[in-house]
């Protein structure tokens, strides 16, 4: 059993990190040193745990689910209208056909990771139930990955579309009352699908997935400077992990774009991979900084006004442009350039009623975010101080990692994913509004806060959307 990867190790970590992802047979090299296993990290020096034990993408795969379940298994098979047809129906009835003992529960779509959605899901929950498996993409897996969590039973992912990289992850991103919040959970036990049923996805949603990888350059700089800023917790392995991408030039992504099952099937891959990134971390902080934050926010809004939001890797491509023009600007200012913005002094108390006109009835909750990470003018100007001290070592250090803007469009175009905020629907008002506002509702630290810091922000808010290239006129 070649293919059960994970049961088979090998050599050591350190080979892994240095493997060349490039070919597929590197890709299952990584997987192999990473899945059920526990060790000591040579670069953090922390402790690492993967409990996804097994990944299988191949034709025939949905065959071969049978040695993971055991036979006299409670199971429970949960899809929404549109994932039964392409492969919950077909999961279903070949647990049944083996006489195993299967419910299936259909969610209705559009789906969405509400608190109610959730309740709905657990209220038909039986209590018998041994192993659930999800049939779906990004929402469904997150649904079911909270409640299996919530009742210690342990679940199957089965992705049907390269669209997110919460699939693997340690995390499930719920809203629960108004407010997008990353809820901790079990990681799955194993992962499998089909290369023919995530090439049958929507183009857009695998356009979605790339984006969503790709975010990771620039999150994984928030983090590293979250490190220096608050000695956080950091490791590069993450990023490492999916570092491989880089490489994937425009005619590989027009691959991805047209739905080629082996392109499609890589960039899935490499989004199991991101995900194990965050249970390596023990967090979302190697994959999501200011550019998710956006797209949270705009999910919220989008909450708000009882509409259907954009996909959330192309929220997140767009939300990516903004920050990789952040560092931009940031990397281009000297020390002396940087100055506290008089807004930023007020203390979270005398803002409560802007945060009520912006946020309603969440105001309460997004100003306990706020207020987690806001610096009185005294701790602001020591935190521009100790930048200042380290500024040519920790510029160099981005620098060296930063993609341009205009070469992060070009990927983002090539596979079909939206280069501008009016492509998704987001008017210019509100793009803006995010970039200035969508760091209060999270308290992580991110290039938005590092922006405000230093005088970037609120000041040149225009400069950074010019910079990303977006209208800024209306047409
Ligand atoms: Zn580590
Ligand atoms: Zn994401």
């Amino acid at each position: 059993m070649a293919r059960r990867m994970g049961l088979q190790v090998n050599e050591g970590l350190r080979q892994m990190a240095h493997a060349l992802f490039r070919k597929g047979t590197a890709m299952k090299e990584a997987y192999s040193q990473l899945l059920g296993r526990r060790w000591r990290c040579d670069e953090c020096g922390r402790e690492h745990f993967v409990p996804t034990r097994w990944v299988m993408v191949e034709e025939n795969a949905f065959a071969q689910l049978l040695q993971f379940v055991p036979e006299d298994a409670n199971l429970f098979v949960i899809a929404d209208e549109i994932t039964w047809e392409v492969a919950g129906r077909k999961v279903a009835q070949g647990l049944r056909a083996s006489g195993r003992s299967v419910r299936d529960l259909v969610l209705p779509v559009p789906l969405s990771a509400t608190d109610a959605m959730a309740n709905f899901l657990s209220e038909r929950w039986k209590t018998q139930t041994q192993k659930a498996i999800a049939v779906g993409s990004g929402t469904l897996n997150d649904l079911v990955k909270w409640v299996a969590s919530q009742r210690g039973v342990s679940y199957i992912s089965v992705p049907t579309a390269a669209s997110v990289n919460g699939y693997t992850s340690p995390i499930a991103a719920l809203t629960v009352q108004g407010i997008k919040r990353t809820m901790p959970c079990h990681p799955p036990e194993g992962v499998m699908t089909e290369p023919s049923v995530i090439a049958s996805a929507p183009l857009a949603m695998t356009a979605a997935g790339y984006a969503d990888l790709m975010s990771k350059t620039v999150a994984d700089l928030d983090w590293q400077l979250a490190r220096w800023l608050w000695d956080e917790p950091y490791c590069p392995l993450p990023r490492r992990l999916v570092a491989f991408a880089d490489e994937w030039d425009l005619r590989y992504l027009q691959r991805i774009a047209s739905g080629d099952p082996n392109a499609v099937t890589n960039l899935l891959m490499a989004l199991l991979l991101s995900g194990i990134g965050m249970t390596i971390a023990g967090s979302s902080a190697p994959s999501s900084g200011g550019e998710h934050l956006l797209s949270h926010w705009w999910d919220m809004q989008a909450e708000r006004q009882q509409r259907v939001p954009a996909l959330h890797g192309l929220q997140v491509g767009i939300g990516t442009l903004v920050a990789l023009a952040l560092y931009d600007l940031l990397l281009a200012t000297e020390p002396s350039d940087w100055h506290a913005s008089p807004d930023e002094s007020r203390p979270p108390s005398e803002r409560m009623g802007e945060f009520a006109e912006r946020y309603g009835e969440k105001a309460e909750g997004v100003m306990a975010e706020f207020a987690a990470k806001w610096l009185s003018t005294e701790r602001a100007e020591a935190v521009r101080q100790k930048m200042a001290a380290n500024w040519d070592a920790w510029r160099e250090r981005l620098q060296s990692q930063l993609p341009s803007v205009a070469e992060h469009r070009r990927r983002l175009e090539a596979v079909g994913a939206a280069t501008s905020p009016q492509q998704l629907g987001i008017p210019m008002d509100e793009l803006k509004a995010a970039v200035l506002h969508a760091r209060e509702i999270r308290r992580r630290w991110t290039i938005l806060d590092t922006a405000f810091l230093v005088g970037i922000l609120p000041e040149r808010l225009d400069e950074v959307l010019q910079r990303c290239g977006f209208q800024t006129t209306p047409s």
